[in-house]
């Protein structure tokens, strides 16, 4: 069937009161931008639902897709619209939507009507007992059931009438950009993409940052990063990607530090030009991929040490209580796992100790960051003075 309506369901955006306008234009304003590219599309709200009208031809899959990268949309009906409401017409092609959509009539259902226009001739009650009869006479296998039906017909009529029976899910969460900014550190890695998808998911507008080490990092890890941006923009919209380069601190830190404890110690510096960055470009917090105990850096003592470079900003982990297989299970949902799992090199990796720490204590770590002073401060302003900004989506 060729749908020109699609009506949009929401959840949690309705628990949000007076700001409950707020939330919807957010809302609808990421679906026009997505839908652009695919033709022309009208999304507005009215009586308290949103409504998703095609003034084109277009194609039905990729706007359900889109439609699926949407946060706080939680469903999408596809409508039949009837422009002749006249009893005896509307019924009639009701049962053709349902012929339409159902090739196996053998199931249960109801009728669930709800009337806008009160001056039409029959109420609520009504249209559904007199649509329901229309359905049984013409699907004599097809049986009501007024608590558990297996499909309920949803019928609006106002000027027209609406009919929807099919709920395509939607990826919920909330619209991105009602709840602040945040600032991924975003690796070539599986788990740092998933982390700023779910902070994206809860509202929070996304930026990046990837700490680059050329000629030890190559080009095509740099790609790496900026094609993984782009696909979660998709969901949470256009990435501001800062591009790091972090070559010469890292080798400062390399030079004058123990190499048990190089990744903790890099760590923390990435944290803290991270939290500046944060701070520059408006962030309330930053994000990582951190899952307990997936890597030695990746212990709980670990976190704690690398947690505490970090004093004005939370570091938010989204995926700290997940699987690997869970983390992946994500990935693969929102399609950055291929690119992902490309064997290209980080500067995490490059530089890493046979025999890591796994416990660290933060007065050793503190002990041994002693020997950076006066030789990374300089270092450190150039890095971060030398920024490339990539815009992704
Ligand atoms: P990922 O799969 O996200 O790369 P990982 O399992 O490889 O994570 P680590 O290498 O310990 O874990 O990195 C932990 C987190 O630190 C990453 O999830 C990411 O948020 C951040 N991170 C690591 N390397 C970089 C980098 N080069 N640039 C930016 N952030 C990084
Ligand atoms: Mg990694």
């Amino acid at each position: 069937m060729d749908y020109k309506v699609f009506l949009i369901k929401y959840a949690e955006i309705g628990t949000k009161g007076k700001n409950r306008y707020v939330f919807e234009e957010v809302m609808c304003k990421r679906m026009r931008s997505r839908l652009r590219p695919l033709g022309r599309f009208e999304v507005r709200r009215e009586y308290g639902r949103i409504f998703v009208e095609a003034f084109s031809d277009y194609d039905y899959d990729e706007v359900i897709n889109v439609l699926q990268t949407v946060f706080g949309v939680v469903g999408i009906c596809p409508v039949k619209v009837i422009e002749d409401t006249t009893f005896d017409n509307f019924a009639e092609e009701v049962v053709d939507y349902v012929d339409n959509e159902y090739t196996d009539k053998n199931f249960t259902f109801k009728v669930h009507a709800r009337r806008n226009d009160k001056t039409y001739p029959k109420n609520s009650m009504e249209i559904n007992c007199d649509i329901g009869a229309a359905i049984i006479e013409k699907f004599p296998d097809m049986k009501v059931d007024v608590h558990k039906p297996e499909v309920v017909i949803n019928i609006e009529v106002r000027n027209v009438a609406y009919v929807y029976s099919k709920i395509i899910p939607g990826p919920g969460g909330l619209p991105v950009g009602t709840n602040g900014k945040g600032m991924v550190l975003l690796s070539g890695g599986i788990d740092s993409p998933v982390a700023a998808y779910m902070i994206a998911k809860r509202g929070v507008e996304i930026e990046a940052v990837y700490f680059h080490a050329p000629p030890y990092t190559s080009e095509r890890a740099k790609q790496k990063v900026c094609d993984l941006a782009r696909l979660v923009s998709q969901y949470a919209g256009p990435i501001k990607l800062h591009i790091v380069n972090f070559t010469d601190v890292q080798l400062a830190i390399y030079d004058n530090c123990p190499h048990d404890e190089l990744t903790i110690i890099m760590k923390r510096v990435m944290y803290k030009m991270a939290q500046d960055l944060a701070l520059q470009n408006d962030c309330q917090c930053i994000i990582t991929g951190e899952s307990i105990g997936q890597v030695s850096s990746q212990t709980s003592q670990s976190l704690c040490v690398i947690d505490r470079a970090c004093d004005k900003v939370p570091v938010f982990r989204p995926c700290i209580g997940l699987d690997k297989q869970e983390i992946i299970d994500i990935s693969q949902k929102i399609d950055t796992y291929e690119t992902s799992i490309l064997p290209y090199e980080d500067c995490c990796t490059t530089f890493v100790a046979k025999h890591p720490v796994t416990r660290p204590k933060l007065e050793n770590i503190e002990k041994s960051e002693k020997a950076l002073e006066g030789k990374i401060e300089e270092l450190y302003e150039t890095a971060m003075n030398t920024i490339e900004v990539v815009y992704c989506k």
